[in-house]
């Protein structure tokens, strides 16, 4: 199955307090988005697209290489994804939507959402269970309801697709909805989302923490 992978790497970075794109930040040398890019093909993924802001196009040609081909993103990541999809080969069967800020995401996880793409989910995400309490508030902060943690996941990327039904999906998608994630977008169009297990490795850098753990875990190897 011939499997292109889109790394949404266009975001700001300013909540980890960066000076420079999130996806360029470097960890234990290497910027997060080559970790996620060598994590993607040691999974199986054979083409690479990565979604850049403008403005630091050249830094990321030099830190990826010729290897991938780099899109101009916008201005939120549903609209970066978009643009990165009309730029995917018809002759791909498999799509992954993978952020650039999972940077140890095991191979594993990356092999488990294309099997179960092979396996012919038109849909498949990598979970993780929910292990606290979960509430919802009201904007004063006051709590209304807890959630039945049993049937909550978190979800992770890489996220896969059959080609045809995620370019369906987003050109159903009208034009300024914004979606924090693909699955979110297919399933908006009626497409069931399978599920197959993350991995707490897979976590997602958003804030400094996140990255001293990364370098962490990283020093432990
Ligand atoms: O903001 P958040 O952490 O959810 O972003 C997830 C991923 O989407 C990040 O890897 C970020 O670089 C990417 N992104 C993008 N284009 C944007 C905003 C975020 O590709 N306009």
């Amino acid at each position: 199955m011939h499997a292109v992978a889109i790394v949404a790497a266009a975001g700001s970075g300013l909540r980890l307090g960066a000076e420079r794109p999130k996806a360029l930040v470097p960890l234990a040398g290497r910027p997060l988005v080559c970790w996620s890019v060598d994590a993607l093909r040691a999974g199986g993924v054979e083409e690479l697209v990565v979604t850049v802001p403008t403005a630091a196009r050249a830094a990321f040609r030099e830190v990826l290489g010729p290897d991938v081909r780099l899109v101009h993103g916008g201005r939120t990541r549903t609209a970066s994804v978009r643009a990165a999809l009309g730029t995917v080969d018809a002759r791909a069967e498999a799509v992954l939507v993978h952020d650039a800020a999972r940077p140890l995401t095991p191979p594993d996880v990356v092999a488990r959402v294309l099997a179960a793409l092979a396996g012919g989910a038109p849909a498949v995400v990598p979970v993780l269970p929910v292990v606290d309490t979960t509430v919802v508030v009201d904007d004063a902060g006051t709590v209304h309801d807890t959630l039945d943690r049993a049937v909550l996941r978190r979800v992770q990327t890489p996220q896969g697709f059959d080609r045809a039904a995620l370019l369906a999906a987003y050109a159903q998608l009208p034009e300024g909805v914004e979606l924090t994630d693909d699955a979110a977008v297919v399933r908006a169009a009626g497409v069931p989302v399978t599920t197959v297990a993350g991995d707490e490795l897979a976590a997602k850098v958003t804030v400094p923490h996140d990255l001293a753990l990364a370098e962490l875990l990283v020093a432990a190897r």
